[in-house]
């Protein structure tokens, strides 16, 4: 009998609802509170920016959110996603364990992310919005908007961090493909971008900028509304489905993961395949669950878990979170999207819990990781989840010293073909490790809000 090596979900599978951890937890996740009054925000506070579906699933307590019947139809054009078996990496490796992964980079934008911008894109629509402004760090999220944009019929406008647009021409002109406009942050069209640039018109510009220059332009326009590609409770809520599918997928292979593992930027990726493992156990299960991040932007492991700002202009509600302050500036690196000072609350939480574990690896380790995969399995990963792809080859390893038959889990949250400069400049040794300077980290938590 020959051993499967793809596990996948016949259409009718597709989940039917997401799921929302908060409901499971003892303890809720502390609330976002308004800048000015230190007090929690109400629903009327995130009305300007955001659509009012999409504020009460940031607030619901409810433990399933039913998809919507539209969305779902979109979601077909690519779910269920594969769950592969990663048996030539487990030969490459000599390793007893069992290596499966969970391949998100089927989507047409090549990551996780149109999981999200699809229902954004939808309730946006349903409320009568005409446009979105929004932000993108290395492309990824901002072609996944301009995706849900074209199929739902709304315009898109992307803020896109000035090192990743210089990085990465091909991100825009998919943008430009689906119908979006795409402007390198910070920029002169906004008063946010404009201060920055007056200090440093050189400014590489970051997450927290771009995200400052999207809200703008959201609140100062009726027919705008903003969206969000990670960090917040609706977007983890909606990646559930990438571990819901999991689960299905697990069971169809007869195997539990020991270990589930995801890379972390703002978190979205990591919270939509782990919540649905951690609400197991939750009930008495003991799957270890690893967030991994880039040791250049180390919010789990070296931020401080207080009230911040989630932008660097300092617009938005403040956010328990881990974080490395909102004016944080990290170094350059080719994983744009985990270049965020912040984490998402919920796995800020989760984390605070003792629920989670995280570590942080540098950027040559995780393409040296990234090539090994590649050569064994053929997918290229993005640069982002070559962080869970290391830490998977690293789980692996232990496991082969140890003599341990572990079931291994990750979540390849999509594909490398956009960040190809990426691997070139791995292959002629160009790429550093950078590290960011302790002075400047110091500086910028100095600037912590002092609330909560
Ligand atoms: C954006 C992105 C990430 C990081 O974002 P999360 O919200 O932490 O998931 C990871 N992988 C890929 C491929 C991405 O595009």
């Amino acid at each position: 009998m020959t051993e499967s090596t793809k596990y996948l979900l016949s259409e009718d599978r597709l989940p039917k609802a997401w799921y929302n951890l908060n409901a499971d937890l003892a303890v809720p996740a502390p609330p976002p509170l308004h800048p000015g009054t230190g007090q929690p925000i109400g629903p009327d506070d995130l009305a300007p920016i955001f659509p009012m579906a999409v504020i009460a699933q940031e607030v619901t307590t409810e433990r399933w959110v039913e998809i919507p019947e539209p969305v779902r139809e979109v979601y077909r054009l690519w779910r269920p996603a594969p769950l592969i078996r990663a048996r030539r990496l487990e030969k490459a490796l000599g390793t007893p364990a069992k290596i499966y992964f969970k391949y998100e980079g089927v989507s047409p934008a090549g990551s996780h992310k149109p999981n999200t911008s699809v229902p954004q894109a939808f309730y946006n629509k349903q409320e009568g919005v005409k446009r979105i402004a929004t932000e993108t760090g290395a492309g990824q999220w901002g072609s996944s908007m301009a995706f849900a944009g074209s199929l739902f019929g709304l315009e898109v406008e992307v803020f896109m961090v000035k090192v990743s647009y210089d990085q990465k021409p091909y991100r825009r002109a998919l943008m430009e493909t689906y119908g979006a406009k795409c402007i390198a942050s910070p920029s002169n069209l906004t008063h946010a971008g404009r201060a920055i640039l007056e200090k440093d018109p050189n400014s590489n510009g970051s997450l927290g900028i771009a995200i400052s220059e999207a809200v703008e332009v959201a609140a100062s326009r009726d027919d705008t509304k903003y969206a969000l590609g990670s960090v917040l409770n609706h977007v983890c809520l909606h990646q559930t489905i990438i571990g819901e599918e999991a689960m299905m997928q697990m069971e169809m292979a007869d195997a539990q993961p020991d270990i589930v593992i995801a890379c972390t930027g703002g978190g979205s990726n990591f919270a939509g395949l782990a919540f649905p493992y951690i609400r197991e156990n939750l009930k008495g299960a003991k799957t270890r669950v690893i967030g991994v991040e880039p040791a250049s932007c180390p919010t789990l492991t070296k931020g401080l878990y207080a009230y911040d700002f989630g932008d660097t202009g300092k617009l938005t509600p403040l956010v328990k979170m881990h974080t490395l302050g909102a004016t944080f500036m990290p170094p350059g690196s080719h994983a744009g999207g985990l270049r965020y000072h912040g984490m998402a609350p919920m796995v800020s939480h989760v984390k605070e819990l003792g629920l989670m574990e995280a570590r942080a690896y540098h950027q040559t380790e995780c393409f040296a990781a990234a090539v090994q995969f590649a050569r064994a399995e053929g997918i290229v990963p993005a640069p982002e989840s070559s962080h869970a792809v290391k830490g998977a080859i690293d789980e692996a390893l232990r496991c082969k010293v140890e003599g341990k038959a572990e079931t291994i889990l990750f979540n390849l949250s999509g594909h490398g073909h956009f960040d190809m400069q990426a691997y070139t400049d791995f292959f002629a040794g160009k790429l550093k490790d950078n590290t960011y300077q302790q002075a400047d980290l110091d500086a910028a938590l100095a600037e912590l809000p002092k609330v909560g």
